[in-house]
């Protein structure tokens, strides 16, 4: 491990906003770029990161990690314990002071503190709940907070940060225990867990039932909620029954299911709430609520040989039972030479990670099961097509669909309609008949959907049915992907990331 000593606050940002731009809960900019004449403004790539409020705003955050002085060996993190890379920590003034005077001249709008394990996961944490103390109590700082929560620290501290920050976090890291045992040997699954769950019930029983139902759940799920007495959900031996009533709103699913899912994530905690009481701690004088913005996690996808369906399936259980805002995947990168790590002939499975994320989005708005996207049958997605027309391409024996006559979530799981369109169909059919030029200008995406819909018993050219015919369409259409994914999709796509230069970039996950 090499220490610096006496380094300056600007080293110590360079390294530990270096050390954190790979945690994905946020965006980082990373670009670097300054005022020009006539121009108006500039950016600053080291640890400005952007994340999305509520209501949709951008908002810049300082994304940093308290101390990469880890006493773990995750063998996937640059930052462990057995590399040798250039070690720092911050004191809580230090992120103070960066924070508010970033604040000041508006580079940001809040603070991202994740960190690794210094000297052991309580003494990290009582540094990470200090820093929120002092910048809340000391530098009145009232803009967003995000910090992460270390597993395996005491329930008190984590409560008594849960008072200062608005989100906080606890990575998942791998999907499956045994994953974590393999490369990540000093973190357990329970202890991960442990914290994910009192900050639920915490955030269940230390603010108003009425703010626990938000938007940005699984539609299905919020809404199917809603007609349970929410003070029942605190109960954990209650909660499995409650989530399986749920979870038939839109489809039935057999126990099989959702036992290989409680058996993938292990979530069958008992017990754990009297291993921690809550509201005990001193809450600070002004009353932001506990997590306000609520919990989320992140995976690290490709490190370990899970499938989809599984990772889909954890994806699902931890927004059920966890109540989690967002789960975020992170494909996996190659910074360490270990025999435990794969190899990754394609590099980061960059488009995988696409294809989950657009998964985890029918999840959470189009009322979708992960069972119904995935099974054991056909674990793995389609890299080439969205998630949706991969459901839809094993699913023909529901298509066409008529548009006049389907109902809302029906239109919801044809390819090329979104929730707006399918709320502007469903609203427009009520007054006239709608022709394929109406579907236009509601923002259905034709080309997609011209395969699976009628107008009026009419489909707009005559189609056939038939998976390997639809598949050829489909996959050879042109798809918006995000930066670094751009191009033509095709079967010959796989070897996309060839040129792309991961192999020095570095990961961290805390
Ligand atoms: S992932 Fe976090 S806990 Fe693990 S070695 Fe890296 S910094 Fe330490």
């Amino acid at each position: 491990m090499i220490i610096e000593e006496n380094m300056s606050v600007q080293k110590k940002l360079e390294i530990l906003s270096d050390a954190a731009k790979y945690d994905v809960a946020c965006t980082s900019s990373g670009v670097d770029r300054k005022g020009t004449s006539g121009g108006l403004g500039n950016t600053v790539a080291a640890g400005i990161c952007h994340t999305f409020s509520a209501d949709g705003r951008c908002i810049s955050l300082l994304k940093i990690l308290f101390t990469n002085e880890c006493i773990f060996d995750c063998k996937y993190c640059l930052n462990r314990s057995s590399n040798d890379v250039v070690r720092a920590s911050f004191t809580p003034e230090e992120v103070c002071v960066l924070t508010m005077e970033f604040y000041r001249r508006n580079y940001i709008e809040g603070l991202f503190l994740s960190s690794g394990v210094i000297k052991n996961p309580n003494f990290t944490m009582e540094l990470l709940c200090e820093t929120l103390r002092m910048l809340r109590e000391v530098h009145h700082f009232n803009g967003y907070i995000h910090c992460k929560a270390v597993p395996g620290a005491s329930s008190d501290i984590i409560e008594m940060t849960g008072w200062y920050a608005d989100r906080m976090s606890v990575n998942l890291e791998l999907p499956t225990a045994e994953g974590l045992k393999t490369l990540a040997p000093h973190k357990t699954r329970k202890n991960i867990l442990k914290p994910m769950k009192q900050i639920q019930i915490g955030r269940n029983e230390l603010i108003k039932p009425s703010t626990f139902i938000e938007t940005n759940r699984m539609s299905g799920y919020a809404q199917s909620i809603s007609v349970f007495d929410m003070n029942s959900i605190e109960s954990e031996q209650d909660q499995p029954q409650i989530l399986r009533e749920e979870a038939n709103f839109s489809l039935s699913k057999s126990k099989s299911e959702l036992s290989i899912r409680d058996k993938i994530l292990d979530t069958n905690m008992t017990g754990y709430d009297s291993e921690y009481s809550l509201g005990k701690v001193r809450r600070p004088s002004i009353n932001r609520g506990f997590v306000p913005a609520g919990q989320s996690t992140q995976m690290i996808i490709g490190a370990t040989p899970e499938n989809d369906y599984q990772i889909l399936s954890v994806t699902e259980a931890l927004y059920q039972k966890f109540d989690l805002k967002r789960v975020f995947f992170s494909a996996f990168i190659r910074v360490n030479e270990d025999t435990s790590l794969p190899v990754l002939p394609g590099g980061p499975p960059l488009l995988r990670e696409h294809r989950l994320y657009q998964a985890d989005w029918l999840l959470r708005f189009y009322g979708f099961q992960a069972a119904e996207l995935l099974s054991e049958e056909r674990p793995n997605f389609n890299v080439l097509l969205d998630p949706k027309c991969n459901w839809a391409l094993g699913h023909l024996e529901n298509f066409p669909i008529e548009v006049n006559k389907a109902d809302y979530y029906a239109l919801l799981r044809v390819p090329g309609i979104g929730v707006r369109s399918a709320e502007r169909i469903v609203k427009a059919r009520r007054t006239a008949k709608l022709r394929f030029e109406d579907l236009k200008k509601m923002g259905v995406v034709l080309k997609r959907a011209i395969y699976f819909i009628t107008c009026s018993g009419q489909m707009m050219h005559p189609v056939k049915l038939e998976e390997n015919y639809l598949t050829n369409q489909l996959v050879g259409m042109k798809e918006r992907l995000p930066f670094g994914l751009s191009g033509d999709i095709s079967y010959q796509q796989l070897s996309l990331f060839d040129d792309l230069k991961f192999m020095n970039q570095n990961i961290n996950i805390n």
